[in-house]
């Protein structure tokens, strides 16, 4: 396969997924800005107790995605599977809607709630891993826009999710409990926008160079099989994977095995003190738990080849780091937004800006700052100096470290009496960005480079289960937050002060970083070409 190094601008297909994703994000943003509001204040939820459905719902979203990608995979393909899922989330916040329509009947509204959350998790389960493959898809295996189509397509998702709060916020969140409904309907919305527009545009613009349509079953490729298969190196278009029955039930009996053992030792595992997690956690034990059994179950599939097994274990291994990237960079919705809320001067020439304000400066950044990268990778790439993939990641690691190091400087010494400047938090939030960016578009393209076609999707939930497991760790690491000088542990660190806490970060995500720069060499050897 040779490296296409010359070819300017993206495939059309490029925007099409773009403008999909824009308004699916817009309807999931819009709707999570809203949740905890309305729980708390409209169905009037205790705030632990809408703490702990809000993290069993972002961590179950990550989850549902291997479900989707094995759906895809082996039976419906990318298409069917988004517009599916595309449905079946629009289903979900239309049964948000109906359950703020019915918010005085607390009963039925509950109810109504806990479907909809049903609908959301299996349809983005559905959506999320699927859109993200077709992505690379509508390039050649080895081509050098990978990277940057990606962040493209990054920009899209976040441009969904800087409008999504403003105008669902602006329509739900009124100070009346009765307007809820307004944002939910307008994410429903959202949701069926994306849908149509990818219906009707799908057959026109989802294709190869080639010209050959991407995202179909994998049983109406087979027809095509012989060109196709030789073009992507790939033995087989059709799914192969060897589901012996014993594999399958070798791995229930692993996952039933550690999710007993996480379930029954969680507080063990966490440290009593943390109020979050004390006593057993059913969601977090079943994530803890599929996260280290399904990556076993699929790479001992017996169809792999020697080298797609090491390229699916560099996935392994980047997805492993991310867990540390996300767990520290999820904070935000967490112990940052009460620091932006208790110790952060929001005085902005006699305006208070609200401390949930600062949950958009991410997307906000993120929009403004992917074209730049996106040249960026284009321009070294041209150069042949574009970092390897590992390296960006390691890259973006360190990023994620340099922002909490000037945090804590910024706190260091400062009282909980004492408001530090917005300057410190805004600064923090550009670092994080530019390590987002260094990291999870391109993680998303390094795992569509080095999947087998055959197992793209189901690797691709790998990816986002990465996250599960980081959204449930990164509210183990928020229950560190200080609180009244009481001294917190965590794997034998002591926390008392702000300035403790945020060194924590530091620490986890600077020694992720420089061992996954270490690791670059050999996992570069083991992608065997590919960056
Ligand atoms: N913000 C991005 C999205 O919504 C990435 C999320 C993630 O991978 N944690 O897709």
């Amino acid at each position: 396969m040779s490296s296409i190094q010359s070819k300017q601008g993206h495939p059309k297909g490029l925007y099409l997924l773009f403008v999909t994703e824009m308004w699916e994000r817009f309807s999931y943003y819009g709707m999570r800005a809203l949740f905890m509001l309305y729980i708390t204040k409209a169905l009037l939820f205790d705030k632990g107790f809408a703490a702990q459905i809000y993290g069993s719902y972002t961590g179950l979203v990550y989850l549902t995605p291997l479900l989707g990608g094995y759906i895809a995979d082996r039976y419906w393909g990318n298409r069917r599977s988004i517009f599916w899922g595309g449905i079946i989330m629009a289903l979900g916040q239309f049964l948000m809607f109906a359950s703020a329509i019915n918010y005085q009947d607390i009963e039925t509204a509950k109810y109504l709630m806990f479907l909809g959350l049903g609908g959301l998790i299996l349809g983005n389960g559905l959506f999320k891993p699927n859109i993200s493959t077709m992505v690379g898809h509508l390039y050649e295996p080895n081509d050098s826009r990978k990277d940057a189509a990606f962040t493209i397509f990054y920009m899209g998702i976040n441009l969904g999710a800087a409008l999504a709060p403003l105008w669902c916020g602006f329509v739900g969140d009124t100070g009346n409990p009765a307007d809820f409904k307004w944002g939910f309907l307008s994410a429903g919305t959202g949701m069926l926008l994306s849908v149509t527009v990818f219906q009707i545009l799908k057959n026109k613009y989802l294709c190869t160079p080639e010209g050959q349509q991407i995202g179909l079953s994998p049983s109406s490729y087979k027809q095509a099989a012989t060109q196709v298969t030789e073009k992507h190196n790939e033995k087989s278009v059709v799914l192969e994977l060897q589901n012996s029955k014993s594999r399958i039930y070798f791995s229930l009996a692993g996952f039933i095995a550690l999710f007993l053992i996480f379930s029954i030792n969680f507080d063990a595992f966490t440290n009593a003190s943390i109020s979050l997690f004390s006593g057993a956690d059913w969601i977090g034990s079943a994530i803890f738990a599929v996260s280290l059994v399904m990556p076993i179950f699929i790479i001992v599939d017996k169809s792999l080849t020697k080298v797609e097994r090491s390229r699916i274990f560099v996935i392994y291994i980047i997805s492993f780091f991310v867990i540390f990237f996300w767990a520290a960079f999820e904070q935000a919705g967490a112990s940052l937004t009460f620091f932006a809320d208790e110790q952060t001067d929001r005085n902005i020439f006699g305006w208070v800006m609200p401390a949930s304000a600062f949950q958009s400066f991410n997307a906000i950044f993120v929009v403004s700052l992917a074209p730049l990268f996106a040249m960026l990778w284009t321009a070294l790439g041209k150069r042949g100096m574009e970092p390897s993939s590992p390296a960006k990641q390691s890259i973006g690691l360190f990023l994620l470290a340099v922002g909490y190091l000037v945090i804590a400087i910024g706190v260091r010494g400062v009282d909980a009496n004492t408001k530090v400047s917005m300057l410190w938090l805004t600064s923090l939030y550009l670092l994080h960005t530019m390590g987002e960016l260094c990291l999870s578009p391109i993680g998303l393209s390094i795992v569509n480079k080095l999947s087998p076609l055959r197992f793209s999707s189901l690797l691709m939930g790998v990816w986002f289960m990465s996250n599960a497991a980081a959204n449930k760790f990164a509210g183990i690491l928020s229950g560190l937050y200080p609180e009244n000088g009481i001294s917190k542990s965590f794997a034998g660190y002591e926390i008392t002060t702000l300035y403790d806490f945020f060194i924590f970060f530091v620490i986890m995500s600077g020694i992720a970083s420089v061992v996954l720069f270490v690791l670059s060499k050999w996992l570069e050897k083991l992608m065997g070409g590919i960056r």
